[in-house]
């Protein structure tokens, strides 16, 4: 069996509902990372996902690279977006059970990160449930013990832009290597994954329902979709 967990990151955007709908008819409940500066410009969209069933975590306001920055601006930022949520989940009349926490670029803040970490605990942020992943290099890289939620696989589909030179093909090429030079092979048997796809509409229109094709296919190959658990 492969299991997975589906974390969308940058929400919300244009496509958001569509995606909703799509994870739905497939019986797919995502972590969507939010950040806040798309909250407020696709509020009504982000209103959508929540009253759908998906869960909303905090991907910071305004998608800075966390080592670029002091404590104190780390900080704000996280909480401005936090702000941002509570009252997003009030307006939509869903109970804010969880806040997951993702860093921008997977940046956990550098020369700052145990502080930040030592934050994200006091304020009560929740981990995604990680006891069920079975590779050595997430404990060894102390993941186990962080707050925020890294992912097991990327998609990497948001390089898909003209001029790139990263295609639609390249991300197939990912999905199916079994021998990755960084995380974990997605199609292996007994893996256990947090699946990181995005939200963006740049990719939406170089590659019409791009979430739709990539997901049909790993249902298509037998990866079990489970909802999404904290600790
Ligand atoms: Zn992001």
């Amino acid at each position: 069996m492969i299991n997975a967990v589906l974390t969308i990151d940058d929400v919300a955007s244009a496509n958001t509902p569509a995606i909703v709908d799509y994870l739905n008819s497939n019986g797919i409940t995502a972590l969507l990372f939010a950040v806040g500066e798309n909250v407020e410009k696709y509020y009504d969209n982000a209103i959508y996902a929540l009253k759908n069933g998906m869960i909303l975590g905090n991907h910071s306001y305004s998608h800075p690279a966390f080592s670029k920055l002091s404590v104190e601006e780390a900080v704000e930022d996280i909480e401005k977006n936090e702000v941002v949520l509570d009252r997003l989940y009030k307006d939509a009349g869903v109970e804010r059970k969880y806040r997951p926490f993702r860093f921008p670029y997977g940046d956990k803040g550098g020369a700052n990160k145990d502080a930040l970490q030592a934050f994200l605990r006091d304020k009560g942020f929740n981990k995604l449930k990680d006891t069920q992943l079975p590779y050595a290099w997430w404990k060894e890289k102390g993941l186990d013990k962080d707050i925020d939620t890294l992912w097991t696989f990327d998609f990497a589909e948001y390089n898909i832009r003209q001029g790139s030179g990263f295609t639609e093909d390249d991300v197939w090429k990912r999905i199916n290597n079994m021998d990755p030079a960084y995380g974990a092979a997605l199609l292996k048997e007994g893996n256990s994954h947090f699946l990181l796809l995005h939200a963006h509409d740049e990719t939406e229109e170089l590659v019409p329902k791009y979430y739709k094709k990539f997901i049909d296919y790993l249902i298509e190959k037998g990866v079990l979709f489970s909802k999404p658990e904290f600790i």
